[in-house]
């Protein structure tokens, strides 16, 4: 079996463009409204020749619980069959309560750890990546799944650790 990289965060921080990035297709279903990705979806991937299964994550009842709540129990979900997890967290709004309790799960389950600060989308905005640091989760990889920007060293950052 192929190597498994979980992508968690909040909805609406850009984890199913930031996996149609990975795949190198527009699949993974990205919408304005948040939480629209169901569940669990798993695709092959390539890079630098190596293959490996990312999962794509949402589909949260934010009306039975709380959304931080919810967005946490998926976490833990996709984290439990991974082998390493890709933490997608909107640099330019910076870290929420959400994020924050996503943070906790990750603490909690000891998988390696690859930051990804999207939303940026150019120079300007990389100090809102660097700004992550404050998470206690490493480097945050600044990186714009709408343009491309950052993906590559991401990517590098994200093998490395899988
Ligand atoms: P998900 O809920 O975490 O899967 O987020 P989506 O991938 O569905 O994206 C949510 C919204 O953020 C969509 O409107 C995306 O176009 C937008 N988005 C995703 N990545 C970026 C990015 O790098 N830059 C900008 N400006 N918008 C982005
Ligand atoms: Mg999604």
């Amino acid at each position: 079996p192929l190597p498994v990289l979980a992508v968690v965060g909040r909805p609406n921080v850009g984890k199913s463009t930031l996996v149609n990035r990975i795949i190198g297709r527009r699949e993974a279903v990205v919408e304005d409204t948040p939480g629209v990705t169901r569940d669990r979806v798993y695709y092959e991937a390539t890079w630098n020749g190596r293959r490996f299964t990312v999962v794509d994550t949402g589909g949260w009842e934010r009306d039975v619980v709380g959304i931080d709540l919810s967005v946490a129990v998926q976490a833990e979900y996709a984290i439990e069959s991974a082998d390493a997890v890709m933490f997608v967290v909107d640099a330019i709004v910076g870290p929420t309560d959400s994020d924050e309790a996503v943070v906790r799960v990750l603490r909690k389950a000891g998988k390696p750890v690859v930051l990804a600060a999207n939303k940026v989308d150019n120079m300007a905005q990389e100090a809102d990546a660097a700004a992550l640091w404050s998470l206690g989760l490493g480097q945050p990889w600044p990186v714009s799944a709408v343009h491309g920007r950052g993906s590559g060293d991401l990517l590098d950052a994200a093998l490395a650790i899988l």
